[in-house]
C-alpha cells in the first residue's frame, strides 16, 4: 500500500534524519505507533517511536548519545539533535502468562510481524520514511476512517494476554471519538480477569489520560457498560438508575458524566466533576415534606470516599487533596441575600487560590442538571462578581492578611508560644471577616485584650 495520507513532509525533520541515519548504517526503520496514529488523524503527535531491523547492539554502536532504557526488550533511547527518541527493535512476543508482560520477547526481522503484536490496528501501522511507503496489515486506516476501535486479531486473546488493553480501549474510544467495534467491546468483558491484575498506578495513568479527551464520557460509558468500571470504582456504578429530584432531568451517574464533561479539560477539574456526587447514593432519603428525594451531606461523605479511593489508586498528595476539597465545597448554594461578610466568610472557607476551581466546578455542576439553569448560571456570575470586589477591595481573607501577627498576640497577652495564639488570630479573623474596618493594628490590639478575656473567663 503506498502512503495515502502521510508524507515525508509531515514528519519533524529530525525524526527523517534519525531514520535515514539507521538506513545509511544498514538498517531500516519505521515511525510506528501513537504518533504515527496521530500524524495520520490530523492530531498532534507526541513522542516520535521508532522500529527497526538492528538490535539494540547495533543502534548503540551506530550512535554516539544512546541510553539503554528497556534494553531487555529491545528499546534504547537514542538523543538526536538534542531530543530523546525511543527505538524499538522488531520483535515477537512469546505467552503472557501473567496477564500484564510477555514471559519472553524475541527479535524478529519482519515489521509485519511486530506490528501483529500491537494492541489496535490504527495502532498497527508503520512508516518507512525513505522509501515512502505505510505498512497496514490489519486495515488500520480503514478503521481510521470509520472511526473504529478494533483489535489486532481476536479481542479476547488479546485482552487477556494485557489487562492494560481493556483500559487502554477506553481511553482511545474517548480521546479519539471512535466507536468500538463489536467483538472487540465483547471481548472486554470476557477478559476481565486480567484487568484485574493490572497495578493501581497503571489504572491511574490511563484515567489521567481520558480525562484528557473532550469528551471523556464516552471511555467512562463504556468502561461502565463493559463491567471495568464496577472493578475499579464499584461506588460509581452505585450512581447508575439513582434517580434524583425535581431539579435534576438525569439520574447521579448521567449527572455525573454531563459534569465531567463540561468541566475544564485539566485533570483536576475532570476528576473533581465524576468524583463530586460520588456520596449521593448513600445519602438519599424521600423526603416525607416533599415526597421527593433528598441527598443531606453527601458532599462530605463523598468527600471521604473519594479520599479513600484517590489513595487506594496513588494520585498524588497534591491531586488528592485538590480534589477532596472541591468535592467538600461542591454545593455553594448562593444566593443574592447573602451579605458581604457572608461573601467573605465563603472566599475564606474554600481559600481564595481555590475559589476559580470551586466556581468552574460549580458551573459544570449546574449546566449537568439537563434543565433550564439559565437563572443558575446567572447567579453563579453573580456570586463571582461579589468575589472580585472583595478582592479589590483588599479583604483578609486569611490569618496572614491581618494587621498583627503572631508574636504581637503573644506580646500583648504576655503569653508564650503556642496553639492559643492560633486560637486568638482566628477570632480575630472571624471579627474581621463580619467587619473589615476593623483590620488595623490598634484596633487588632484591643480585640486581642477583649478574646483574652473572654478565653479568660471560659
Ligand atoms: P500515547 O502515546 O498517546 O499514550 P500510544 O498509542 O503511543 O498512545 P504508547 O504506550 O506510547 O501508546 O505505545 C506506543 C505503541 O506501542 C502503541 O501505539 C501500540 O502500537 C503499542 N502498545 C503500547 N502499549 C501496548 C499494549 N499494552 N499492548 C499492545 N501494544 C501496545
Ligand atoms: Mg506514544
Amino acid at each position: 500500500m503506498t502512503a495515502r495520507r502521510v508524507h515525508a513532509g509531515t514528519i519533524p525533520e529530525p525524526v527523517l534524519s534519525l531514520c535515514k541515519a539507521i538506513r545509511d548504517g544498514g538498517y531500516r526503520a519505521w515511525v510506528v505507533g501513537g504518533s504515527l496514529r496521530d500524524l495520520l488523524m490530523r492530531r498532534d503527535p507526541k513522542d516520535w517511536d521508532l522500529a527497526t531491523s538492528a538490535t539494540p547492539e547495533q543502534i548503540t554502536a551506530l550512535f554516539r548519545r544512546v541510553i539503554p532504557t528497556g534494553i531487555e526488550h529491545g528499546t534504547v533511547t537514542v538523543l538526536w539533535h538534542g531530543e530523546p527518541y525511543e527505538v524499538t527493535t522488531l520483535r515477537g512476543e512469546g505467552g503472557y502468562s501473567d496477564g500484564r508482560r510477555p514471559d519472553h520477547v524475541y527479535f524478529i526481522d519482519d515489521i509485519e510481524q511486530d506490528l501483529a503484536r500491537r494492541d489496535f490496528t490504527v495502532n498497527a501501522l508503520a512508516y518507512d520514511t525513505v522509501d515512502d511507503r505505510l505498512i497496514d496489515p490489519f486495515g488500520g486506516l480503514n478503521d481510521m476512517d470509520a472511526g473504529l476501535l478494533r483489535t489486532v486479531g481476536s479481542a479476547e486473546e488479546r485482552f487477556a494476554e494485557d489487562g492494560l488493553r481493556v483500559l487502554r480501549a477506553a481511553r482511545f474510544v474517548a480521546v479519539l471519538e471512535f466507536d468500538i467495534e463489536r467483538h472487540t467491546r465483547n471481548g472486554i468483558t470476557s477478559s476481565l480477569e486480567s484487568f484485574r491484575k493490572v497495578s493501581p498506578e497503571r489504572v491511574r495513568d490511563e484515567w489521567l489520560k481520558t480525562f484528557a479527551a473532550r469528551v471523556p464520557s464516552r471511555g467512562f460509558e463504556l468502561m461502565r457498560d463493559t463491567g471495568i468500571l464496577a472493578i475499579t470504582y464499584p461506588e460509581l456504578m452505585d450512581q447508575v438508575g439513582c434517580e434524583q429530584n425535581r431539579y435534576h432531568a438525569y439520574d447521579v451517574w448521567g449527572h455525573t458524566m454531563a459534569c465531567m464533561d463540561a468541566c475544564e479539560q485539566g485533570p483536576i477539574h475532570r476528576l473533581a466533576g465524576l468524583l463530586h456526587d460520588v456520596g449521593k447514593p448513600k445519602t438519599r432519603e424521600l423526603s416525607d415534606k416533599t415526597g421527593d428525594y433528598t441527598f443531606y451531606n453527601h458532599e462530605v461523605v463523598g468527600a471521604r470516599m473519594a479520599e479513600g479511593w484517590l489513595k487506594r489508586y496513588r494520585f498524588s498528595n497534591d491531586e488528592r487533596q485538590q480534589v477532596v476539597h472541591l468535592v467538600r465545597h461542591h454545593l455553594v448554594c448562593y444566593e443574592d441575600s447573602w451579605s458581604d461578610a457572608a461573601v467573605r466568610r465563603f472566599i475564606k472557607r474554600v481559600g481564595l487560590d481555590r475559589v476559580p476551581a470551586l466556581l468552574a466546578l460549580a458551573r459544570a455542576d449546574v449546566l449537568a442538571k439537563g434543565r433550564e439553569v439559565g437563572e443558575e448560571l446567572a447567579a453563579l456570575e453573580r456570586l463571582q462578581a461579589r468575589v472580585d470586589s472583595a478582592v479589590d477591595q483588599g479583604a483578609a481573607f486569611g490569618v496572614r492578611d491581618l494587621a498583627i501577627g503572631g508574636t504581637d498576640v503573644m506580646k500583648r497577652l504576655g503569653v508564650p508560644p503556642g496553639p492559643i495564639i492560633g486560637d486568638v488570630l482566628e477570632k480575630l479573623l472571624v471579627r474581621v471577616l463580619d467587619d473589615p474596618a476593623l483590620n488595623e493594628r490598634d484596633r487588632l490590639l484591643d480585640a486581642v485584650d477583649e478574646i483574652g478575656q473572654e478565653m479568660h473567663r471560659s
